[in-house]
């Protein structure tokens, strides 16, 4: 690493999460000779989600690729483990009383779900690897299967049950006339007519509340289904309970930042990923770029010395992201661009592998 001339320059970027977003940050940031970052999460090591729906339901060995422990992960600087519970203007706390200082700060603790399978929230690999077995075999057990919720998480959950233990009885419970996204009504279509191929039972326009005494749920509209696993896909929570008192956050919990990601009223501070209140689909492709994008500001400010913004403001993804949602291994749905695609094509791009040696491969590792 190069080195400044003048020590007393070089500024300290500290990076609050290691998810796709606070990784691409660190990396990008990585060597810079005027910047010192220091990566801090609550967990030791660095998840892939889009693998979680496989690892958690029906095969947690591939959480061997894709719990990833911060250590070897090449170019990421300094890592400390630790949950953070509180800022303040210079430096951040930790739970265990630790103080860290920076000149600038960077929010990326991303998001989580009611549902323990989307995200782990600490410990270690091996601790996440242990917890999708125990998972697995809770769910090999089961003889029926509720899914609250027909967005991606549900659906994907649904695809995978389905297609490797065709024997369970699956119901998936969508509060929405149509699973997914609602301005794709061909994804939605071709989702239904797969799921439903395979003796899933998808009941639209309605709820139930997951949380119910089982094995018996009953949905708002009085169905009763019986369900000995119960998966709650329902609901992205922004990681942001520690700022509810800063006035950074919206009314959802999302940090409020600019199109330069910078927080509002603090001109060093810095959100990306699903932490922030940027009005886009939350993606971790698009969590990533933010990151990119972030870090090349960074160092035109940290050269010189002032807050300023010389790089383009980021472009909304707006109108159809792409997006695909795997059914199993062979078949998934998606979109690229305004072009529904189905079987096969969704998956050879991601539902063979879900995409885990790409996102390694990303990140500096061998697939
Ligand atoms: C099941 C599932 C499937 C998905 N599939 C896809 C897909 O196919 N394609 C796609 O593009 N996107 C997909 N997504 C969305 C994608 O995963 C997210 O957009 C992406 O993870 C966002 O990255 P992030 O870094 O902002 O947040 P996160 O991935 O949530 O990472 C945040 C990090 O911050 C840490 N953290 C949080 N709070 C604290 C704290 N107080 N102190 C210390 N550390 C903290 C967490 O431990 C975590 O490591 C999927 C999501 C899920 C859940």
């Amino acid at each position: 690493m190069g080195v400044p001339e003048d020590q007393s320059k070089i500024k300290r970027v500290v990076v609050l999460g290691g998810g796709t977003a606070g990784v691409s940050v660190a990396q990008a940031l990585h060597g810079n000779k005027d910047i010192i970052v220091t990566l801090v999460d609550r967990k030791s090591y660095h998840e892939i989600p889009w693998a979680n729906v496989r690892a958690y339901t029906v095969d947690y060995t591939i959480t061997a690729k894709s719990a990833i422990p911060f250590k070897d992960i090449p170019k990421l600087g300094e890592v400390i483990t630790g949950e953070v519970v509180s800022i303040s203007e210079g430096s951040i706390k930790l739970k265990s009383g630790v103080e860290v200082p920076y000149d600038y700060l960077v929010f990326a603790m991303g998001s989580h779900f009611h549902e323990p399978l989307c995200k782990g929230v600490e410990g270690t690999a091996s601790d996440r690897s242990s917890e999708m077995q125990a998972a697995n075999e809770k769910l090999t057990a089961a003889k029926s299967v509720l899914i609250v919720g027909g967005g991606a998480v549900g659906v994907e959950v649904a695809g995978e049950i389905a297609s490797v233990m065709p024997d369970k009885q699956v119901t998936l419970v969508h509060s929405k006339p149509g699973l997914l996204v609602d301005d794709r009504p061909r994804m939605s279509y071709n989702a239904k007519h797969w799921l439903e191929s395979k003796k899933v039972k998808v009941i639209l326009n309605d709820k139930v509340d997951g949380k119910q005494k089982g094995p018996i749920y009953q949905t708002q509209n009085g169905v009763q289904i019986t369900a000995d696993v119960v998966y709650q896909c329902v609901g992205l929570i922004p990681s942001t309970g520690f700022l509810s008192s800063t006035g950074i956050l919206d009314a959802k919990g999302f940090i409020k930042v600019d199109m330069h990601f910078r927080v509002e009223g603090h001109p060093t501070w810095f959100a990306v990923g699903d932490c922030n209140n940027i009005p886009e689909i939350k993606l971790g492709y698009l969590a990533q770029a933010q990151g990119k994008q972030l870090a090349e500001e960074l160092k035109q400010m940290a050269v010189s010395g002032e807050i300023f913004q010389k790089t383009k403001p980021w472009k909304l993804q707006g109108g159809f992201p792409a997006m695909i949602v795997s059914l199993g291994k062979k078949n998934g749905v998606g979109h690229i661009g305004p072009i529904p695609i189905w079987g096969f094509v969704p998956a050879k791009i991601k539902s063979g592998d879900l995409f885990i040696g790409k996102t390694r491969k990303d990140i500096g590792l061998p697939a």
